[in-house]
C-alpha cells in the first residue's frame, strides 16, 4: 500500500462528485506534489529489510516488490477505473485481451461452463471457440439480445461465468445490463469498451466484473495497448494471483498514458457521442446507406433500452453503404479526413471494412451470422468538427457510388 501525502486525497472524496470532477482528480497514487502522473519504469525495486521483501511478496496487489505483480504508475490507472466504475478493485493488464483471457482462466476450470453471448469482439469469441475447449471448458453461445437467452443457458452447479459485451462488435447490439446483473450463480462479466465508464456502469446493474480494452476510448489518444478489470476486492484479489502467474502485466508507460486520457475521457465521449448522433443522421437520410445502427437513434432496435442504460449512444456508428463489397473498399479508399485503420475511440475519425480485414476469413454465411454484410462499414467518430467529417463521409459515399 502507498499512502497519498495530500489531505484530501481522491480516495477521500465526497461520493456526490460528478464524473467529470473524479476523472480529474483520480489515479493520484503515490504521485506526492507532482501534478502530472509520474512514471515508475524500474522492474523492480530495493528492499530495505527482507521482512519488508516477505510483506511484499506475500501481500496481494503489491505494487512495490516487482512489475509483474504490481507497479506503482499503473496503481494509479488502476484506482482511476475502479473509482470510474463503482468498483471496490481493478487490476490492469497488457491489453484487453489480456484482461479477458485472464479473467477467463483466472477464474474457469475444466469441466465447467460458459455461457457467451454470440456478437462479440472477434477475438474474445475466437478465445471461448478455439482455446476453451482445449482446457475442457464447455461453451455455449446465446443471442444476446433475445430476453432471458443468457439465463435459460445457465446450468446449475455448471456455469461458473457468464460472458457479455455491450455495445457489441461490429452492428452495436445492446445487451440488457439488468438481466444479466440479476443472473445468480455464476460470475457475471461485461466487455463495455464500446460504452466507457462514461456511458454506462455495469457494476450498478448487479454485474460482478467489468471489463475494458483501455488501448480504446480510455487511454483515447492510440498511445497505449492496456486491458482492465474491475469489480469487488474479492474477485480481483483472486484474478490477481492469476494474473501473477499468467504474466501480461500493464506497461506502466502505458498505464501513466491512460491515467492522462481519463482526464479528458468525459468530455471527449460526450463530444463524440454528439458528432456521432449527427452522423448517424445525416446516414440515415441517403438512399445508398442502409441498416444505419446507432444506438442512440429512434430506429435502433434497442434504442430504449440503451437509452435506459446509457448516458447517450456511444462514440460507434456501423451501417451497409450499396454497391457491396467492392461498394464498401471503394468508400473507405475514398475518405479523406476519416482514416482507414482498426481501433476506436480515438481523436481521430477511423473507418474499417470487416468484410475485407477483420474478417475476412469468414465464409458469407459465417459473415451473416456475425451481421456483417460485404458493405459494413464501422465508423468510431473521433474530435474532428462534424460538419467536416459529414461532408468527408458523403463525397465517399458519392465516390463508392459512382464505381
Ligand atoms: C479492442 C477490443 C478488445 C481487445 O482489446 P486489445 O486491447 O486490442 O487487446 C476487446 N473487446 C472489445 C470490445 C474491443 O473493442
Amino acid at each position: 500500500m502507498t499512502t497519498d501525502p495530500r489531505p484530501d486525497g481522491p480516495g477521500e472524496d465526497a461520493p456526490t462528485l460528478h464524473p467529470d470532477t473524479r476523472a480529474i482528480r483520480t489515479g493520484r497514487v503515490g504521485d506526492g506534489t507532482s501534478l502530472a502522473p509520474v512514471l515508475w519504469p524500474t522492474s523492480t525495486f530495493v528492499s530495505p529489510t527482507v521482512d519488508d521483501a516477505r510483506r511484499m511478496a506475500t501481500s496481494v496487489g503489491a505494487d512495490r516488490f516487482y512489475s509483474r505483480y504490481g507497479n506503482p504508475t499503473v496503481s494509479g490507472f488502476e484506482q482511476a477505473i475502479a473509482e470510474l466504475e463503482g468498483a471496490e478493485a481493478a487490476r490492469a493488464f497488457a491489453s484487453g485481451m489480456g484482461a479477458v483471457s485472464g479473467v477467463v482462466l483466472a477464474l474457469c476450470s475444466s469441466g465447467d461452463h460458459i455461457v457467451a453471448q454470440r456478437q462479440l469482439y472477434a477475438a474474445t469469441q475466437l478465445l471461448f471457440q478455439a482455446v476453451c475447449p482445449r482446457f475442457g471448458i464447455d461453451v455455449t453461445f446465446v443471442d444476446g439480445t433475445d430476453p432471458g437467452a443468457f439465463a435459460d443457458a445457465v446450468r446449475p452447479g455448471k456455469t461458473t461465468l457468464v460472458f457479455a459485451e455491450t455495445p457489441a462488435n461490429p452492428k452495436l447490439d445492446v445487451i440488457d445490463l439488468d438481466e444479466v446483473g440479476a443472473i445468480a450463480g455464476p460470475v457475471t462479466v461485461v466487455d463495455a469498451t464500446f460504452g466507457t465508464p462514461v456511458l454506462q456502469q455495469p457494476l450498478r446493474h448487479g454485474i460482478d466484473l467489468v471489463i475494458h480494452s483501455a488501448t480504446k476510448g480510455i487511454a483515447g489518444h492510440n498511445d497505449a495497448t492496456l486491458g482492465v478489470v474491475a469489480g469487488s476486492r474479492e474477485l480481483i484479489d483472486w484474478i490477481w494471483g492469476f494474473a501473477v502467474l499468467q504474466g501480461a502485466p500493464a506497461s506502466p508507460y502505458d498505464a501513466r498514458n491512460a491515467v492522462n486520457g481519463i482526464r479528458t475521457l468525459p468530455i471527449r465521449v460526450r463530444h463524440q457521442c454528439e458528432t456521432a448522433l449527427t452522423i448517424a443522421s445525416a446516414l440515415e437520410a441517403r438512399p445508398d446507406v442502409v441498416d444505419v445502427r446507432y444506438p442512440g437513434l429512434a430506429s435502433h432496435p434497442q434504442h430504449e433500452l440503451a437509452m435506459r442504460q446509457m448516458s447517450a449512444g456511444g462514440t460507434l456508428v456501423t451501417f451497409d453503404v450499396a454497391g457491396g463489397l467492392e461498394g464498401g473498399r471503394r468508400f473507405v479508399e475514398s475518405v479523406r479526413i476519416a482514416q482507414h485503420a482498426t481501433s476506436l475511440g480515438g481523436p481521430e475519425t477511423l473507418v474499417t471494412h470487416p468484410a475485407s480485414t477483420t474478417h475476412v476469413n469468414l465464409l458469407p454465411d459465417e459473415l451473416a451470422a456475425n451481421g456483417i454484410g460485404p458493405g459494413t462499414i464501422r465508423l468510431s467518430v473521433g474530435l474532428e468538427h462534424a460538419g467536416d467529417l459529414v461532408a468527408d463521409l458523403a463525397q465517399a459515399l458519392d465516390h463508392a457510388a459512382a464505381g
